[in-house]
């Protein structure tokens, strides 16, 4: 691989071990809320976590935020840990901050006891109007002048389940004037009455994420706690909490998040496609989520190279979603075996062949790797051809099949159109054709040449396959634009299923996730809807860039 200058979350670790912070040791951790499947955008941070620890000899830890009892699940932590480990990567411990609840309850005493926290009576509305704005200073409510004893009563009492929800939080006693909202005596409890898909009933009370992500950090040990930009300005309250609790001091660095056109990245957006059956499911492949991107036929190497592509930056950006099809384009033009698949089949008869011949021809698997090998194509009187790849008065430039027109028929023969037969409604059914028998491919001595070449297949001995096309999920580059609802976006266009597609018959023994380029066509994967009897692809990319920029 080439050599790359160190981004700029390297050359602190770089820094850190050079001055013995820590002693040398880099812990990392991807730390992802169980309410959805991983998407992309993770695969950033997972790679770039779990890198960081592979560069500088630490490890990773796999901890799920599981503070948000409502919304998260089981089926989510499993699909977490199948998609971080196809990416390639093992954690060295899978946690959960639920189980920190305790310890994260005895530092809210902590707080509280040092007149650091206390007891909150209003409601969020009226949380919210006294805190002022960024440039007028908030007002204390009543509660926050209680004493230690009435807050250590009242927060027992929050826990033991006295109160409803919303009716109590628990708050920082910070600055009500500081310029940064985050330090404006921030929440850091909640009273939520619901089953935790792990701790069950046994807490009514839930941490909010910043009284739960750092101090998790913290009891982890974690050296280097990595998120996205948007959390600047909770750097100062991740600071403060470690420097009054006296806790192990993590740090915080902060980098872009990953976003890509044309998609949305949002679990809580991708989970109502799902649930309002735009998709047919977390793992379809027109979704942005790992699972979506595996099934359309991406490979792991193929999101980690994405990911190294686009670096580690400090400004927000959106990537092209090109990028991530050149990436995966790339690798299949070195990796994928080449067949013959005809996705719109026209019947083609040569007339001169003899009848009930079969020829073996003989076809490279890879023009780009000899140790790909070759395999058997059969050759007969009776192929499927496309049907673009005829017509009937062709244009100039049309250099395929036409009435008196010659093209070569890939790894075989060069054909010349003679003439068509069609149905009532005008459409072509047959075309009729002669060949010309010293043509044949790897021994040519007609001495002819010829512009065009075409794939087919031999009729009798093709296998039936459904093809599934992809276009982009929505039409617009930034479906996340204000000014109307993401769905409006929607392409109603993004998926079409040839139900009838001929391919050659080595593919009945391809199996689920084996990947091929069908010449000319785009590179494909077998999709796991596919059973002993219909082989099902997915497009995973085209050939070359056919979308407009
Ligand atoms: P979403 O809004 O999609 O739910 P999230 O940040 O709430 O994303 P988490 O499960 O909390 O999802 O994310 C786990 C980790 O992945 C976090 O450290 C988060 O910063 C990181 N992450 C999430 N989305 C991206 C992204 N688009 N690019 C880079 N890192 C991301
Ligand atoms: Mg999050
Ligand atoms: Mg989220």
């Amino acid at each position: 691989s080439e050599e790359r200058s160190l981004n700029f979350i390297e050359q602190i670790v770089e820094e850190d071990i050079a001055n013995g912070v820590n002693n040398g040791r880099v812990l990392t951790r991807f730390p992802p809320e169980p309410n959805g499947y991983l998407h992309i955008g993770h695969a950033k941070s997972i790679v770039l976590n779990f890198g960081l620890a592979q560069k500088y000899n630490g490890k990773t830890n796999l901890r799920f935020d599981d503070t948000n009892p409502v919304t998260e699940d089981t089926e989510y932590v499993e699909s977490i840990k199948n998609d971080i480990r196809w990416l390639g990567f093992e954690w060295a411990a899978e946690l959960y901050a639920s189980d920190y609840f305790e310890q994260i309850y005895q530092f809210a005493i902590t707080l509280i006891k040092k007149g650091l926290a206390y007891v909150e009576d209003a409601t969020a509305e009226e949380i919210a109007k006294h805190k002022g704005t960024p440039t007028t200073p908030g007002t204390p409510t009543p509660s926050r002048s209680r004493s230690v004893e009435e807050n250590l009563d009242l927060f027992q009492r929050m826990r033991n389940g006295e109160f409803k929800d919303g009716e109590k939080t628990l708050r920082a006693k910070i600055d009500l004037a500081s310029p940064n909202m985050h330090m404006r005596d921030p929440i850091l409890y909640r009273i939520k009455h619901a089953h935790h898909h792990r701790t069950g009933d046994k807490w009514c009370i839930y941490p909010m994420y910043d009284f739960a992500h750092g101090q998790s950090d913290s009891i982890e040990e974690i050296t280097h706690s990595i998120c996205t930009l948007e959390f600047i300005p909770h750097r100062p309250l991740y600071d403060w909490f470690i420097k009054e609790l006296e806790i192990f001091p993590s740090r915080q660095y902060e980098f872009a998040r990953l976003n890509l056109n044309y998609t949305v990245m949002s679990k809580r957006k991708l989970k109502l496609l799902v649930e309002e059956g735009f998709v047919k499911g977390w793992d379809d492949p027109r979704m942005p989520t790992i699972s979506g991107l595996r099934r359309r036929g991406y490979t792991a190497s193929s999101i980690r190279e994405l990911c190294e592509r686009v670096g580690v930056q400090k400004r927000d950006h959106v990537i092209e979603i090109g990028l991530l099809e050149f990436c995966i384009r790339e690798e299949l033009n070195k990796t994928a075996n080449r067949v013959m698949a005809v996705l719109d089949p026209v019947k083609l008869v040569i007339t001169n062949y003899p009848d009930g011949l079969v020829e073996e021809l003989t076809a490279d698997n890879n023009p780009e790797d000899e140790s790909a090998g070759s395999r058997t194509l059969h050759f007969s009187k009776t192929l499927y051809i496309e049907r673009e790849d005829f017509m009937e008065n062709p244009t100039k430039k049309y250099f395929r099949l036409g009435p008196g027109l010659m093209v070569r028929l890939k790894n075989a023969y060069i054909i010349k159109g003679e003439s068509v037969e069609k149905d009532a409604d005008g459409n072509i059914t047959t075309i009729y054709a002669t060949y010309l028998p010293e043509s044949k491919s790897g021994g040519d001595t007609s001495g002819l040449t010829v512009k065009g070449t075409i794939h087919w297949v031999s009729a009798e001995h093709a296998a039936k396959a459904e093809v599934r096309l992809y276009d982009r999920l929505f039409t617009s580059e930034n479906p996340n634009a204000e000014e109307a609802d993401f769905r409006t976006f929607l392409n109603p266009d993004s998926l079409q299923v040839i139900p009838e597609a001929y391919v050659e018959p080595s593919l009945l023994e391809a199996k689920v996730g084996d990947r091929f380029q069908f010449l000319r066509k785009g590179y494909f994967s077998v999709d796991p809807d596919s059973t002993k009897d219909k082989i099902v692809f997915n497009r995973t990319v085209t050939l070359k860039d056919t979308w407009a920029k």
